[in-house]
């Protein structure tokens, strides 16, 4: 049972506290010479806003706030539940498999324009530089459509001496120019935790590079490249 003095006290203590708020939120709004009227006002005229009210609603809203403008958590997907699309591809020289896959590359397609690219024009591309076919594995497009190219399980044609343990993903676009779509930036971390799994590649910047890690490159341009650990962290928080 709780006795009258506890009560006495809590009430006390209640009122005090409540008193302290009133006060702090009256100087805030400059109200501290009407302070006694508004007291009275707020025990007389039960119309008024009680204390309760004043000093505990706002705080309320501002959780609701809060809560609403969460990002959402995003949702891990491995490869097979992306939704990738694999479009057809002529492939002029066999291409030999790749033993083991320790690290991703990002690059960005890097034409002289921020425009743009279809697999098709990259492919077409790349057979022009005497390639088998596209050097990358996947493409990423500005609104975020992913697609398959190069096999995934043949040794790629993206950077230069370290095609033999690597995975190559393009984004679209030219990065040392433009800024990646959210889409862009969004589909190419889903693509990169979905990678981490299927390999069991722990993400770290020695694991996600960019071009300009391995090769003599500004690739993935300078609107992309400083952001690969936020990349990562978010990558890291998917898994
Ligand atoms: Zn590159």
């Amino acid at each position: 049972m709780i006795s009258e003095k506890t009560m006495e006290k809590f009430t006390r203590r209640n009122f005090i506290s409540m008193t302290t708020k009133f006060l702090a939120g009256a100087a805030v709004f400059g109200l501290t010479p009407n302070f006694a009227e508004a007291a009275e006002k707020t025990v007389d005229d039960k119309k008024i806003v009680t204390l309760d009210d004043a000093f505990l609603s706002p705080v309320k809203d501002e959780k609701e706030v809060l809560k609403f403008d969460m990002p959402p958590i995003p949702k891990f997907q491995t490869l097979s539940e992306l939704n990738i699309s694999a479009p057809r591809l002529r492939f002029v020289q066999s291409m030999d498999q790749r033993k083991f896959t320790s690290t991703i590359v990002i690059h960005n397609a890097g034409l002289t324009r921020d425009v743009e690219s279809s697999l098709q024009e990259i492919h077409r591309m790349h057979l022009g530089n005497g390639w088998a076919g596209v050097g990358y594995h996947f493409i990423v497009h500005k609104n975020g459509v992913i697609e398959h190219a190069r096999p995934i399980d043949r040794i790629g044609a993206h950077s230069y001496k370290h095609n033999r343990y690597t995975v190559g993903i393009c984004m679209t676009g030219n990065y040392n120019i433009g800024v990646p779509t959210r889409e862009q930036t969004l589909a190419t971390e889903k693509l990169v935790a979905a990678l981490c799994q299927n390999y069991d590649i722990v993400p770290s910047i020695t694991t996600i590079v960019g071009h300009r890690d391995l090769c003599d490159t500004d690739c993935p341009g300078f609107n992309v490249y400083p952001r690969l650990p936020e990349l990562i962290q978010n990558v890291k928080a998917v898994l």
